[in-house]
This record gives structure tokens, C-alpha cells and sequence, in this order.
């Protein structure tokens, strides 16, 4: 194979200067099933066979791959004309892939890393955390601890979350012994920020019920809900252990369900999981209520956001120790 006249995706120069320096030279280009090109590059010296380079480059979506993940119902809550015109527009990098509540997890990262621009829900975070951090300043925490549920120790805001202590600073640093993360950093700030300090009214009601959330139903059902109860079948025991390490307590039994167990991301944001195991024919359900305070407390983001985030760190748990 001559040299200069081969064509080797995916190799750097660095490899291509090695390997350069051998005389017999074998390319394998393979495709994959899944569309991603792998190409694998061996070098011959003598009878010795050596791996050189291993590298996955992801081929970039088409309108037609972006179109069957999605279930072409134009229903337009991306905000465009239907399936078609937002399968469009996001290979032209005009539409935001996380803008159909339908498309999973998995195809949005997965497609998003191979339009090499798109932000994951973690750098999306760490944005608003800038954001946020900077309004921070204004706002005195002896003269709102109280109405937060939480206290001001040393000029710092002292919050439980998930059943351990944060401690918050006037830049929006968070200090605490564990699950210290972005996740969390920004809706508690948010919390800070936007908290009525309205006290829990004891009554819950499903996420589309609570005030001003219309447009973020169905990414807290497909993106929060969905994935809580994915991960509850696949690891019942484990999934309701991690919640009590996370200050979760059973309650009695609400609205029929196998398991009611409350956590507290935040003192005035409860969730409520309802669980209830497969039965027959009839599939299991998980459902997340919320005091009907709620949007007073919190803004819509940040609700979103805590949801993903604890579901997230379960899933990260289980994949450490499961
Ligand atoms: S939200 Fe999803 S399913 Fe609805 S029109 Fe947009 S792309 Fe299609």
C-alpha cells in the first residue's frame, strides 16, 4: 500500500509519522452496525503484528436517522412546525436535539456528540451556574435562612439537602461532606434566589399540576419520571436503599401505591415516589408528586433539574457498587 496515496480517518499525524517508518502496512476499515465507522490500523514488521490505533468517529446524523427515533407525531412542542421540520433543522445545527421531550437520553448524547456542538445537561448547568452565582451577592442570607428552612452559621447559609448539610457562601460556593454537585449547586442556589418561603400545605399533586409548568410536562415525565422507573425495575432493592442513604423515609402508603417514600432535595421541595411493581399484565409505574407549594418555592428549571440530578447520581451509585 503506498503511503501517501492512503486515506486513514481517524489517525493522527503523530501515527501516520510511525507508522510511516515501517515497510508493510495493512489497513482494516470496518463498519459497524450502528453507523459508527471504526477503523483499525495494523503494522507488519516482519511476522510481528502490531495494533497501532483504535478509533470510533461517529458519522454524522441524517434527517432520516434523527426522524426514526421520533414518533413523527407533530405535536410541535419543540416550538417547530413537526417532526420533520426539527429532524431538519437540527442537522443544519439550527435546533437544540433536547428539545423533543421524546427523543431519549441516550440518542440526544449520542447523536449530539456526533454534531460536535451541542451541550450536555451538565455544561448547560455549569452556565446557569455563573448566572445564578452572580445575583447571589444581593441577597442577604441572615434576613432569608428562616423562610428557607434553613439557618445562617458563619456568614453561610446552612441547608439540608437529600438529608445532609450544605453550607452556601455569598460567591455560591457549596460546602458539604458529599454529593456535592452541580446538579445540586444550582437548584439550591435558584432555591435561594427565588423562595416565597410558603410552608408545605400537605397536599400533593402530580408535576403537571403545580402552577406554571405546562411546557416542561413532558421532560419531567420522559426525562425524570421514566428513568426513575427504569432504574426502580432494573434494581428494586437497591434503588429504594440509595434513597434512604439519600434521607428518604417510607410514608404511609399514598394513593395505592407499593412503595410512598419522601426525600427532601430541598426543606421546602419534597418529592413524593410513589412506586408500584408490575402486576400481570399491567406494567409498573413510578410517579413523583410534590407539595402543592411547590412553584412558590422553586422555579421550573430547578424542579427539573433536582430530578434529573438525584437520578443521575443514583445511576452513577449503581454503576459504582451495584
Ligand atoms: S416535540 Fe418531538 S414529537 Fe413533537 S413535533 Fe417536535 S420533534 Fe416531533
Amino acid at each position: 500500500m503506498a503511503l501517501k496515496n492512503s486515506v486513514w480517518p481517524g489517525c493522527g499525524r503523530k501515527i501516520r509519522h510511525k507508522i510511516a517508518m515501517f515497510e508493510h502496512i495493512k489497513c482494516f476499515p470496518e463498519t459497524a452496525d450502528c453507523g459508527k465507522e471504526k477503523i483499525l490500523i495494523k503494522v507488519t514488521i516482519g511476522t510481528n503484528k502490531i495494533q497501532t490505533g483504535l478509533k470510533m468517529t461517529m458519522k454524522r446524523p441524517s434527517v432520516l436517522d434523527i426522524l426514526k427515533h421520533l414518533p413523527r407525531t407533530n405535536c410541535k412542542e419543540c416550538g417547530q412546525a413537526g417532526c420533520m421540520a426539527f429532524a431538519t433543522l437540527a442537522t443544519q445545527g439550527k435546533q437544540e436535539l433536547s428539545g423533543c421531550p421524546y427523543l431519549s437520553d441516550d440518542i440526544t448524547k449520542e447523536y449530539s456528540e456526533a454534531f460536535g456542538k451541542q451541550k450536555s445537561f451538565e455544561q448547560q448547568q455549569a452556565e446557569s451556574l455563573v448566572f445564578v452565582q452572580e445575583k447571589l451577592k444581593d441577597i442577604d442570607f441572615d434576613q432569608v435562612a428562616e423562610s428557607l428552612g434553613g439557618k445562617c452559621v458563619d456568614e453561610m447559609l446552612l441547608v439540608e439537602c437529600l438529608g445532609r448539610n450544605f453550607m452556601l457562601d455569598k460567591s455560591g460556593n457549596l460546602h458539604s461532606e458529599c454529593h456535592n454537585n452541580i446538579w445540586v449547586q444550582v437548584p439550591l442556589i435558584s432555591y435561594v434566589l427565588n423562595c416565597k418561603g410558603i410552608e408545605l400545605s400537605g397536599k400533593w399533586v402530580r408535576f403537571d399540576e403545580l402552577e406554571n409548568v405546562m411546557s416542561w410536562s413532558n421532560f419531567f415525565t420522559h426525562r425524570c419520571e421514566h428513568v426513575f422507573r427504569q432504574v426502580a425495575d432494573e434494581h428494586t432493592e437497591l434503588f429504594f436503599n440509595i434513597i434512604g442513604l439519600l434521607g428518604g423515609k417510607p410514608v404511609e402508603q399514598q394513593f395505592s401505591s407499593d412503595y410512598s417514600i419522601v426525600i427532601y432535595p430541598l426543606p421546602k421541595v419534597p418529592f413524593l415516589l410513589c412506586y408500584w411493581r408490575e402486576e400481570g399484565e399491567f406494567e409498573s409505574t413510578l410517579r413523583i408528586y410534590f407539595d402543592k407549594s411547590t412553584s412558590y418555592n422553586i422555579d421550573v428549571d430547578s424542579i427539573y433539574a433536582l430530578g434529573r440530578g438525584i437520578i443521575e447520581m443514583i445511576k452513577k451509585i449503581i454503576l459504582r457498587h451495584g
